[in-house]
């Protein structure tokens, strides 16, 4: 009852992220030039579908649980983005994140529009099988919008390469032929691509290295807060620690842990189970919200929607924030840390490592080759560098802060790619 009763709270709270992002891609195309019809088109989803799907329980009883598939704008190419389960999904949610898809695959110049799914479910209560019934009634709801060359799935929150596999195997099976480029996040034997796993990540540290150099900050011993341990917060924190920073603070869903002297990176990898769940085995903890505020150099956001908003953004303590989670940050508080001098690399730049690597992953499943680890490292590194020199320039260059950039960035080749296809 208890639970019940919270969700709707959480559900609204989310609502304001497509507002936001509304109104920031409206100043953005302002900024460019653009008239409000370009608005009125990239302001919402083009396509956007819910579906109920009925779900046998282990129990054998019935459940019918809810999703979404959101498809921003097709005009640069296919679009692409996200599943991702979890109780609090709503539609509005599913629209932005797709909106924030699109312009990250600007950002890094990938051929895609954005799109993005969700279902509404709790996988941590649910057995294996019954997610694996779960994520193949979605696929099976959502074919006739999906596909390689229409719109290509990846995991997002609490979603893995397993689930993965199970919806390329629901999508093969349907159309009666082996259709690896249908998903990406694949297992390697699958088709996946090396380095896929740890991509998100190695997105974030390349951004957390330029904006480090940016503010003269050395990131050996520099102190870094993480806030969530899945799967961008875990191979965060494991880069960071290589690099030698100082992991002080990083949190889970149910609590967080703080040591000035640096957390045991390794031990607490070993320890986690499969949602990122640590912060169990310790009796001293601390709560999320403490956590944002905690003494450090960087700060990142690496789990879900408003974590920093006009109630902490005056107490956060970092020099830098670079946005790993999707939306972590509201308008307001971007606007009162940009106000304090705080640099915030937002999330559409940051987090854009993931599709960046599914992109990778994509081409080799079109040509049937597959590349080295190397290989793929190599290109993600100078993609993202590219992506965030283009957005810092433009921030220094329009003397505006860095999300007003990247949606600068983002939205241009769409809003170009429309003009050209004779839609505005
Ligand atoms: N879910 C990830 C994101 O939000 C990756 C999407 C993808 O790989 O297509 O960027």
């Amino acid at each position: 009852m208890d639970e019940k009763a919270k969700a709707p709270v959480a559900a609204d709270k989310k609502d304001n992220v497509l507002d936001s992002t509304q109104t920031v891609i409206h100043k953005a195309l302002g900024k460019l030039g653009y008239s409000e019809e370009v608005f009125e088109l990239l302001k919402e989803p083009m396509r956007m579908m819910t579906v109920r799907i009925p779900v046998r329980m282990d129990d054998g009883s019935i459940q019918i649980f809810t999703g979404f598939r959101a498809q921003h704008n097709d005009a640069v190419g296919p679009t692409k983005g996200g599943v991702r389960f979890h109780p609090d999904v709503t539609e509005t949610e599913v629209k932005a994140l797709s909106i924030w898809m699109s312009l990250k695959a600007g950002i890094v110049d990938l051929p895609y529009g954005g799109g993005k799914g969700g279902i509404i479910c709790d996988p941590r209560k649910m057995s294996f099988p019954e997610v694996e019934r779960l994520s193949r009634g979605y696929v099976r709801a959502i074919s006739q919008i999906v596909g390689p060359t229409k719109d290509i799935p990846a995991p997002d929150v609490q979603t893995n390469s397993q689930i993965m596999a199970w919806m390329m195997d629901e999508y093969s099976r349907m159309k009666e032929f082996d259709s690896p480029g249908f998903i990406t996040g694949k297992p390697l034997v699958l088709g996946g691509s090396q380095g896929r796993e740890s991509a998100t990540a190695k997105g974030v540290t390349i951004c957390i290295r330029e904006a480090a150099k940016r503010r003269g900050i050395n990131l050996e011993g520099a102190r870094i807060v993480i806030q969530g341990f899945g799967n961008a917060g875990s191979f965060l924190a494991k880069f960071m620690h290589e690099a030698g920073a100082k992991v002080v603070g990083i949190s889970d869903v149910q609590g967080a842990l703080y040591d000035p002297e640096g957390l045991d990176i390794d031990y607490l990898l070993d320890r986690r189970d499969s949602f990122g769940t640590v912060s169990n085995l310790f009796k001293n903890t601390i709560s999320n919200e403490e956590l944002l505020e905690l003494e450090c150099d960087i700060l990142v956001p690496a789990a879900i929607e408003n974590q920093i908003t006009e109630e902490n953004a005056n107490r956060i303590k970092a020099s830098i924030i670079v946005e790993a989670a999707n939306g972590p940050t509201t308008m307001v508080a971007t606007e009162i840390l940009y106000n304090r001098g705080i640099l915030l690399v937002p999330d559409v730049l940051a987090s854009a490592g993931g599709v960046t690597v599914s992109y990778f992953e994509w081409v080799q499943n079109n040509q049937g080759y597959y590349w080295t680890e190397e290989e793929v490292e190599e290109r993600l590194e100078k993609v993202m560098i590219k992506g965030f020199d283009n957005v810092y320039r433009v921030a220094q260059m329009r003397n505006v802060d860095m999300r007003l950039a990247a949606y600068m960035v983002g939205v241009r080749k769409m809003a170009e790619a429309s003009r050209f296809r004779g839609w505005i």
